[in-house]
C-alpha cells in the first residue's frame, strides 16, 4: 500500500499492514535471492517533524531461502523489529532533525508517499543472513562429486590438501 505523507502528522501514525508475498515477489522481479511464502505482515509506527520521518515497527512473514553450502531451499520464518528515517527530498538541505538517530541511515522520499511493499522489501533484505544455512550443523556438498553431505558420506577422499587441476576446471562447470 502507499502511505500519503500528509496522512503522517506531528502526532503520529499507526498502522497494521499486510502485503502479499506474490506482490512483493513481483516487485523484486527475481532480483532477490529469497521468496516470500505467506503475506508478510508488519506493524508500522511513523512519526514526523517537518520533511523528515522516522518509521519503526516490526515485521512478520516466511522466506524461502537456499543453504549457503548444501544449496538445498528451506523456509526461514522471520520476525524482526526495524527501524529507518527518511527525509523527503528537496532541494535545500536542511539542518539535521532530532528525530534521526545517529546510527541510521537517511533514506530519500521522491514524490509524496511512501510504497510500504518497497519498505519491507528494504528492510527484510537488510536483515537476512549474507550467508543462509538450513541448520548451523549442515555439512554442505561433497567440493569432489557435489553429493549432498547431510544425507551420508559419498566415499570420496577428503581434506589431502591437493586438489588436480582436472577438478578444480571440474568444479567451475558445475557452477
Ligand atoms: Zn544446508
Ligand atoms: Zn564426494
Amino acid at each position: 500500500m502507499k502511505i500519503k505523507l500528509d496522512e503522517i502528522t506531528e502526532a503520529g501514525l499507526s498502522l497494521d499492514i499486510v502485503e502479499q508475498g506474490s506482490a512483493l515477489n513481483e516487485i523484486a522481479g527475481g532480483s532477490l535471492d529469497f521468496s516470500f511464502l505467506s503475506p508478510v505482515k508488519a506493524h508500522l509506527e511513523l512519526s514526523r517533524q517537518g520533511r523528515s520521518f522516522f518509521i519503526s515497527g516490526e515485521i512478520k512473514t516466511t522466506i524461502r531461502m537456499s543453504c549457503s553450502r548444501c544449496t538445498k531451499e528451506f523456509d526461514y520464518p522471520y520476525d524482526a523489529p526495524f527501524s529507518s528515517y527518511y527525509e523527503r527530498a528537496g532541494k535545500s538541505a536542511e539542518r539535521e532533525s532530532e528525530l534521526r538517530p545517529a546510527d541510521l541511515d537517511v533514506n530519500f522520499i521522491e514524490g509524496d508517499e511512501i510504497d510500504t511493499a518497497d519498505l519491507l522489501l528494504g528492510q527484510i533484505a537488510l536483515e537476512l543472513p549474507m550467508q543462509p544455512l538450513c541448520a548451523p550443523e549442515c555439512k554442505g556438498l561433497c567440493p569432489k562429486c557435489g553429493a549432498d553431505l547431510n544425507l551420508g558420506d559419498c566415499g570420496c577422499a577428503r581434506d589431502t590438501g591437493k586438489e588436480s587441476k582436472f577438478s578444480k576446471l571440474k568444479d567451475i562447470k558445475i557452477k
